[in-house]
């Protein structure tokens, strides 16, 4: 048996008073992240150090009374999470939030206690009366997860969160316990990714995007050009701009939907997945695409197999190195220089005749690669 973390997300139905109070936190805990982000720059602080500091900002801005002190303390674990990220040299220095970012929300970290006997709990979610309590917000209406009767485990935190077309949403993280399945490793897989064709396998299966993405995808290149003819301002421009963000949001939704699809079934197909690292890969990619098709990045596809192969007993392997996959020949090792060059989507191996598609030819190697590594860990 062992503990496993699984995330619940509920659409919020939060009447005006609790939009208001939710509107309120979103700004309080904006304002505590950038005020010790501008403290840590100057002076070296630590997250235990802000903690302690924090009531002293109570004075200054006695609004922060009225939120979640909780979600306060959370957005400073958050600043921490981003120092040490940055320190890790995983990302860019932290930045200010900014009052529009395109993320508004907060998190707050469940708390009990009993207290004359009664049992306290400042989060719960009641899946029958279909409510959610969370702190200063008494009980929010929820919609989702019909066929629970109860959260399958103890809540650890909760993020409330608004999106970009104006809906609330709660997302509920759960402490499970789970056993996993003991699995003797009997098939492995190795996987080329990508964003147009999303997975290559080395069985020579190519996943591509789902129809109703690339109907997205259209319809936002449209719109995108519709609103860079209007002019600045103008109501047709905000119409515009509003459309815009719920596509964007639609896309998002149904590509999440689409990832998760991919990799359960990978990982249940498959007792063994390999891929590589993809840091210099995602790099080439976002060149050639637009941003907004990278949203969900090929490195959000690695960790949901990884969780997933975790969750089923499988193993997830990836290639610590930066190999060229694509230019060495999976029969005989030759490497081709010339397939570099990205167009290249066929070629025929000078060495030893084989023809290659370009990406089943990686997936191949990348598989060669992970029995590799599976191989070692018996040495
Ligand atoms: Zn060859």
């Amino acid at each position: 048996m062992s503990m496993m973390y699984k995330s619940y997300q509920f659409r919020l139905y939060p009447n005006d008073k609790q939009i208001i109070m939710i509107q309120k936190t979103f700004g309080c805990t904006r304002l505590v992240y950038n005020y010790y982000l501008e403290k840590r720059k100057k002076e070296n602080t630590t997250c235990f150090d802000t903690i302690k500091d924090l009531p002293n900002l109570y004075s200054e801005y006695p609004f922060l009374k009225e939120v979640d002190s909780c979600s306060l303390r959370c957005s400073l674990f958050d600043l921490d999470d981003a120092f040490k990220r940055y320190f890790h040299k995983q990302t860019n220095y932290p930045k200010f939030k900014g009052k529009y970012s395109s993320k508004r929300s907060y998190r707050t970290n469940y708390i009990t206690n009993n207290y004359k006997e009664k049992r306290y709990e400042n989060i719960r979610v009641d899946l029958k009366r279909k409510v959610i309590i969370l702190p200063k917000l008494k009980e929010v209406k929820i919609r989702g997860y019909r066929n629970l009767e109860t959260l399958p485990g103890r809540i650890i935190n909760a993020t409330i969160s608004e999106n970009s077309s104006g809906k609330y949403y709660a997302s509920v993280l759960v402490e499970v316990n789970h056993i996993v399945p003991k699995i003797i490793p009997k098939t492995i897989v190795g996987i080329d990714l990508g964003i147009k064709d999303v997975v290559i396998t080395s069985d020579g299966e190519k996943v591509k995007n789902e129809k109703i993405i690339e109907k997205y995808e259209k319809r936002i290149k449209r719109k995108q050009r519709e609103l860079s003819r209007r002019e600045k301002g103008s109501s047709n421009y905000y119409k515009t701009k509003r459309k815009l963000a719920i596509l964007f949001q639609k896309l998002k939704n149904a590509r999440k939907h689409f990832i998760h699809q991919i990799t359960k079934k990978l990982v249940l197909e498959n007792d063994i997945v390999v891929s590589e690292t993809l840091k210099a890969k995602e790099m080439i990619e976002e060149k050639k695409f637009s941003k907004y098709l990278t949203d969900v990045s090929l490195s959000e596809i690695c960790r949901i197999l990884e969780y997933k192969a975790k969750y089923y007993g499988k193993r997830y392997i990836q290639i610590d190195s930066y190999y060229p996959s694509s230019q060495e020949c999976s029969r005989c090792g030759y490497k081709n220089e010339k397939v570099k060059d990205l167009s290249v989507r066929n070629w025929l191996c000078p060495e030893c005749g084989s023809y290659h598609d370009r990406d089943i030819n990686a997936s191949m190697n990348i598989l060669f690669e992970g029995i590799k590594m599976y191989m070692k860990e018996f040495i």
